[in-house]
């Protein structure tokens, strides 16, 4: 049976970082890294607008820095928590540079530090563009080259497994499918770590890649770890809408930092009615901005006008959108950008301490798919990948200080999982997470939000995907629609307590 000392499921920016860590820091501990793709398919390649970080101590602080997040996160955010991750953002910095990274600077050799909404000053690193593609690179060739560390893609982890003793249980390992062979498989950890990501793709609209099911969610609530504020999912307020896929592009918050404006269809900008910093409001604001604008409007979308900006400053400045834009017709210079909010990101998640430790012992998350306490009721801009990088060496330190404590399960495990089916039904469950997409968007967005009715639908979703496994023995497209069904219920749920709590 396989075994090792840490298992990591996922390969974004919080998996690779700690993985990283912590193989340099013990070179005596094995290392495995479980992505279901292809490693580079997450979310953190995506990421454009980049890292928020305090590096000017003349007109920025940290205390800025942390006044934004809080009033972002609109009084539920957890301070101490938000105080450590703002204070030790400059030594995690320091550690993405030691290993290569890029970031942009101007021709004094200054960062050159974008504004985004929501942020009271200039402070975001970045490398053009794509600075979550930049990042993700820089690891994965570090990590290539680090002999304790086995990175193992097209790997999808089904469940964890966990052992209850005296009213404590521990996670001891995790079962999962081999997609090359064909087989579902056992690892027995003595630690293991989510690093999952979010669940965008329980939406109509998202920015999310089809990665984003929910997967960490789900198996961390069946081994019965505590998940909260999953009622907060930050809608982005700049997708490029194309009216035919549900992953959207994104146009990044930067470009409103830049200086492009939210125009309507009579081309006037109008979220000044709404608050009064306009474009560099926070995503919920603008986000509700534009939905209401759409309800009065009947149109599908509203646009972003860059305009009155210089062409080729723009295009230097952003080559990856124009790129995208212009492929679609679109010239930013002349064109007005069609645009629509869309699920973004979880706010919530796997609750955790400060350590990125779950109360399953031996069980840590980290990344997207926790909770942490940093962004409360809607992250500020450029907050996450920071969060990833601060968790995921807390986790790294606490496992060294711990790990000797925890050895192997001696208890022999009979696998809940005998067998594994090639699937031939994925056409059937994409129906199915279309009804699903479209049930959770009416609900999330509705006015009144019927948690019981979305709760009997998801209900018979259930039932028929049951059926449709029912001839074979177990398929991962089952698996991965089974956990956006149990991610859209912690969703409806946590949803309906909020509404309780607020009468
Ligand atoms: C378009 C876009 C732009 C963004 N821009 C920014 C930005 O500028 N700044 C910022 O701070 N944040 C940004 N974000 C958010 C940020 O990118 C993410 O929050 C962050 O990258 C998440 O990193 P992660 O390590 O938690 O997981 P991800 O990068 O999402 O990786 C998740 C990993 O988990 C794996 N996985 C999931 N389920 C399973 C399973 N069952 N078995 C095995 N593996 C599994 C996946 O294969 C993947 O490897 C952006 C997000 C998007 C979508």
């Amino acid at each position: 049976m396989l075994k090792t000392d840490i298992l990591i499921i996922g390969s974004g920016i919080s998996g690779l970082f700690f993985a990283m860590k912590t193989a340099k820091k013990r070179p005596d501990l094995s290392i495995v890294i479980m992505t279901k793709e292809t490693a580079k398919n997450t979310n953190t390649q995506l990421a454009q607008g980049g890292i928020a970080v305090v590096t000017n101590h003349i007109q920025d602080s940290f205390n800025q820095h942390i006044k934004d997040t809080l009033r972002a996160g609109d009084g539920h955010c957890d301070e101490e928590i938000v105080n450590m991750v703002i204070k030790q953002a400059p030594d995690r910095l320091k550690e993405l540079i030691e290993i290569g990274t890029s970031f942009d600077k101007d021709q004094e050799g200054h960062w050159e530090l974008g504004l985004e909404g929501g942020h009271s000053q200039h402070r975001i690193l970045h490398h053009k563009d794509s600075s979550g593609l930049e990042i993700e690179n820089k690891l994965l060739k570090i990590i290539k080259k680090m002999p304790n560390i086995e990175m193992l893609e097209n790997h999808f982890v089904i469940d964890l497994n966990t052992e209850t003793k005296k009213n404590k249980t521990t996670c001891t390992g995790a079962f999962f499918y081999d997609k090359k062979h064909n087989r579902i498989k056992y690892i027995r950890t003595r630690t293991t770590v989510l690093s999952t990501g979010g669940c965008g793709q329980l939406f109509e609209n998202t920015t999310n890649p089809l990665i984003a099911t929910g997967d960490g969610i789900a198996m961390a609530a069946r081994a019965g770890a505590e998940i909260e504020d999953m009622q907060y999912i930050q809608f982005h307020p700049t997708a490029l809408y194309t009216g035919k896929e549900n992953q959207l592009f994104l146009i990044s918050e930067a470009v409103r930092g830049y200086g492009a404006h939210i125009v309507n269809e009579d081309q006037k900008r109008f979220l000044f009615k709404y608050d009064t910093r306009g474009e560099l409001a926070t995503r919920d604001i603008i986000s509700q901005a534009i939905s209401k604008e759409l309800q009065y409007s009947s149109k599908n979308h509203v646009y972003l006008d860059c305009r009155h900006l210089d062409r080729d400053a723009f295009y230097n400045q952003f080559p990856a959108i124009t790129a995208h834009c212009n492929e679609l017709g679109i010239k930013p210079e002349t064109d007005l950008i069609p645009i629509v909010p869309a699920a973004h990101y979880q706010c919530g998640g796997i609750k955790v301490d400060r350590n990125g430790a779950t109360n399953i012992r031996n069980l840590y998350a980290i990344g997207e798919c926790a909770r942490t306490g940093l962004h409360g009721k809607n992250r500020l801009a450029s907050n996450s990948l920071l969060e990833a990088l601060v968790f995921a060496h807390q986790a790294s330190e606490n496992i060294d200080r711990t790990i000797a404590e925890f050895t192997y399960s001696s208890k022999i495990l009979i696998p809940k999982f005998p067998k594994a089916q090639q699937s031939n039904d994925y056409y059937a469950f994409d129906i199915l997470k279309k009804e699903l997409k479209g049930l959770v968007t009416a609900f999330y967005t509705s006015d009144d939000r019927n948690a019981d009715v979305a709760h009997e639908k998801i209900k018979m979703l259930n039932n028929a995907a049951i059926a449709l496994i029912e001839a074979h023995e177990i398929t991962i497209p089952f698996i991965e629609f089974s956990n956006m069904l149990a991610t859209a219920l912690i969703i409806i749920k946590q949803c309906k307590t909020e509404k309780k709590e607020m009468c």
